[in-house]
């Protein structure tokens, strides 16, 4: 690792928050200094070594920070270039590995009968007697209510679920500077300028057919799990201390590990609730957790199989080579839902540019199927690490400290499990 390289690295990074920063407040381009950044990343880039096979902290800095420099002067440079924005660009974009989304449509081959009977159970254990209606939350005296019920259970779902993390793994310890608020969006989110931890209402509450509100337990969980121990444990451990600039600052090549981290989080969380009675008592969920946990475990394999169908209908429109007919037939062969492929393809119809290339928005979309962490476990799981006890700690830390390239997070969980 070159010292003088990371701080060099660290200047032209911060140059690039400003262009972010002073389009936010002019809402133009400062294209020269863009075009000056781009000049100083590329030398940069020349300057760092080629390192194949990472075998120490010094190699991984050196390989990380040469991707993350590459990933930023070519985003620049799209921006810059007026050309179109490919499904390739895209993907390097958001550091998608292509393996990921070579490896959706066999995933879904074999998970499907499994989705199927997920469906059925879900059926036959559950005897839905009336609607959960969505909250009108333009109704003033219902929207009081959801906001006092809510800044109610968040902050107590926030204190319990924090004090059983904090005696399960180091890393719990962090979430006692996260501020956790309900929001009335219905895109929940942890936003790290001001480290609030904001949960949507219109997720956790609805409406009962007689006027009362009812509260979904295990989408509160779930979020808290994605949001909370996910999205915010990162970014705290992130800025903590003794990472170089790089590391601490998150960047769209960053995005497809972050929310691999935050899924795999999302089911961490279910796991720890079911083995502590204590937390399930006060939270007021111990008479019905075994029925929310086997909810939550066909609800998350549905969600699942859904998310990667829809990611593998992504990147099917991002294929050129196939015509609609194609794109529908080879939908048909892994849906669920008989009416999707068509549905799909037909909603899509004008996604496109004029080149075929379907929207950038939609494409940015298969950051969701990036799967560092699975890989990141097996390296631990290799060297005998396992999630549990002081491993744990070790695990999380790896997992959550720093903002990492899938590349960068798998080699560094990988050092981690050697003790390097
Ligand atoms: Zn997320």
């Amino acid at each position: 690792m070159n010292e003088v390289i990371v701080l060099e690295a660290e200047k032209l990074l911060k140059r690039i928050e400003k262009l972010g920063r002073f389009e936010s407040k002019y809402t133009v381009f400062p294209y020269k200094e863009a075009a000056n950044i781009v000049g100083g990343l590329n030398s940069l880039v020349e300057s760092l070594p080629d390192v194949r096979n990472v075998n120490s902290r010094g190699e991984l800095v050196d390989s990380e920070l040469k991707r993350r420099l590459v990933a930023e002067a070519s985003r620049i440079e799209q921006r810059l270039s007026g050309r179109h924005y490919d499904f390739d660009t895209v993907i390097d974009i958001h550091g998608i590995p292509r393996k990921d989304i070579e490896e959706l449509r066999p995933w879904l081959e074999l998970n499907r009968d499994d989705a199927f009977e997920s469906i059925e159970r879900l059926f036959k254990t559950n005897d839905v007697e009336s609607y959960e209606l969505q909250l009108p939350l333009d109704v003033p005296s219902i929207r009081r209510r959801a906001q006092e019920n809510a800044e109610d259970d968040i902050q107590r779902y926030h204190t319990t679920l924090g004090k059983m993390l904090k005696q399960l793994t180091e890393v719990g310890d962090f979430l006692r500077d996260i501020h956790a608020v309900p929001t009335e969006q219905d895109r929940s989110y942890f936003s790290p300028l001001t480290n609030t931890l904001a949960l949507g209402i219109p997720n956790i509450y609805y409406l009962n057919e007689d006027g009362s509100l009812g509260i979904r337990e295990r989408e509160l969980i779930r979020l808290y799990g994605h949001e909370g121990m996910g999205h915010g444990l990162n970014h705290m451990l992130s800025k903590s201390d003794g990472l170089p600039y790089f590391l601490r600052k998150s960047s769209a090549v960053n995005e497809s590990t972050l929310e691999s981290v935050a899924q795999f989080y999302e089911r961490v969380i279910f796991g720890d609730v079911k083995d502590s009675p204590e937390t399930q008592r006060k939270l007021d969920i111990g008479h019905k957790f075994d029925g929310i946990y086997q909810d939550a475990q066909d609800g998350n394999r549905l969600s699942d199989y859904e998310a990667r169908l829809g990611q593998y209908a992504i990147s099917l429109l991002g294929n050129k080579d196939l015509d609609y007919d194609t794109r529908v037939r080879l939908l048909s062969e892994v849906t669920l839902d008989p009416n999707f492929p068509l549905g799909f393809v037909e909603y899509h119809k004008d996604s496109f540019d004029t080149q075929g290339n379907p929207k950038y928005s939609l494409v940015s979309e298969l950051r969701y199927c990036a799967q560092p962490v699975k890989r990141a476990l097996e390296e631990f799981e290799k060297r005998g690490v396992s999630y549990e006890g002081e491993g744990r700690s070790l695990i999380d830390k790896a997992f959550l400290k720093g903002f990492w390239t899938p590349d960068g997070f798998i080699d560094n969980a990988r050092l981690t499990a050697e003790g390097k």
